[in-house]
């Protein structure tokens, strides 16, 4: 099959659908994949890489899209990209249409044969948004530590301090797979972390899993509201799936906690778990509310591509094996794993979620 791989034109997004390694593993079983000029710069892939892994190097992503059957990319198409798909194409990528109404209207009209990523479902793992999070939950608690610093608005503690002085306090609330990654770091760090969830079992798991100096506790509003005077740092990192994320933290609580304790909303995606979060960027990542330094970039893997791209290679490019060898007609009937991917096919909406959030047939 013919697989093209665009340069993204997102703001901020250097991340790129498929490593040079990856190349080689379609080329390997006897795909043909373009890769668009430069598209791997960001994360630090040059041409000669994918040259050398067999790609064919085309420039501008209309050369791309007019090559191949099968485009490949990171983020959703935006309306500058619309006008070079070519009726019927497939598509794989992050799509998340049911916020997007005018992508939908797109991907119908076009007949776009349309895979998203976040919606692929193995047993109840969702693995193409795993990696993802285990990014943002270890940068999460990278952030905390940061911006506990003095000149950052901080506290001025130093983590996990040194010998003969006390260690920060780390309350993460939510252990799935984002609060797992920041508990790592965390306690990696040296500092003394807390771990709260609703799943028995899940904390069961985080207990088993990581170090001394990680404790776990079931989560309530009592638990929180006791751990906020002494905590230095909050990672939320809660998800109730298919809702906006539970706001655990009010603007009154705040006021339990010091001046200079810092607040990571990973779960800003989501809407946060903090009352008063709002989502901000890598170019201004933090403000301050009532003393309490908040970060909350909704696209946290953006500042580590390099890392995010691999890690998302890693996670697709089984899929991506598959779609290649069946072709997008046939994969999803082929492969049944992919089918909870499938999202729009021959200007039909195949994704039930999506087409109730849009009012539209199923
Ligand atoms: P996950 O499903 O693996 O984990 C969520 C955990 O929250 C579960 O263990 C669940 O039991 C727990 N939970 C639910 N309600 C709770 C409560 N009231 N108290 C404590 N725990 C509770 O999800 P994940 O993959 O770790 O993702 C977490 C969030 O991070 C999601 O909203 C995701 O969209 C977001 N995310 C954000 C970024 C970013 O750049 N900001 C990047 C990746 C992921």
């Amino acid at each position: 099959m013919k697989i093209g791989v665009p340069k993204e034109v997102k703001t901020e997004e250097y991340r790129v659908a498929v490593t040079p390694s990856g190349v080689k593993e379609l080329v390997k079983n006897g795909h043909t994949v373009y890769v668009q000029t430069s598209a791997g710069e960001g994360s630090g892939f040059n041409d000669d890489d994918y040259s050398a892994a067999g790609a064919e190097l085309l420039e501008g992503a209309a050369a791309v899209f007019d090559a191949a059957e099968l485009i490949v990319k990171v983020k959703e198409p935006i309306a500058q990209e619309y006008p070079l798909f070519k009726e019927g194409q497939t598509l794989f990528t992050y799509l998340h249409l049911a916020a997007d109404e005018a992508q939908t209207k797109f991907l119908l009209e076009k007949k776009i044969k349309a895979y998203a990523y976040e919606t692929l479902k193995v047993d109840r793992r969702l693995p193409l948004l795993e990696p993802m999070s285990e990014v943002a939950g270890k940068m999460a608690a990278i952030m905390g530590g940061f911006y506990l610093g003095r000149y950052q608005g901080g506290r001025g503690i130093l983590p996990g301090g040194v010998v003969g002085t006390e260690k920060a306090n780390v309350l993460i609330l939510g252990g799935g797979v984002a609060g797992l990654s920041a508990a790592q770091v965390a306690a990696g760090m040296g500092a003394k972390v807390t771990i709260l969830d609703i799943n028995l079992a899940r904390l069961h798991y985080l207990n088993d899993v990581l170090p001394a100096n990680v404790s776990t506790l079931y989560s309530t509003t009592d638990a929180i509201e006791s751990l906020l005077p002494t905590t230095d740092v909050v990672i939320g990192t809660v998800l109730i799936p298919g809702a906006k994320a539970p706001k655990l933290i009010t603007k009154e609580m705040l006021s339990l906690m010091r001046e200079g304790s810092v607040l990571v909303d990973v779960s800003i995606d989501q809407g946060g778990c903090f009352e008063t979060s709002r989502a901000t960027t890598h170019t201004e990542p933090t403000y301050v509310v009532d003393g309490v330094v908040h970060y909350c970039v909704a696209n946290m893997p953006g500042a580590y591509p390099r890392t995010s791209t691999m890690a998302l290679t890693n996670a697709t490019l089984p899929y991506l094996l598959k779609l290649a060898e069946f072709g997008g007609e046939e994969a999803y009937a082929k492969f049944p794993l992919l089918h909870s991917a499938l999202n729009t096919y021959d200007g039909k909406l195949t994704n039930l979620a999506v087409a109730e959030a849009h009012g539209l047939d199923y």
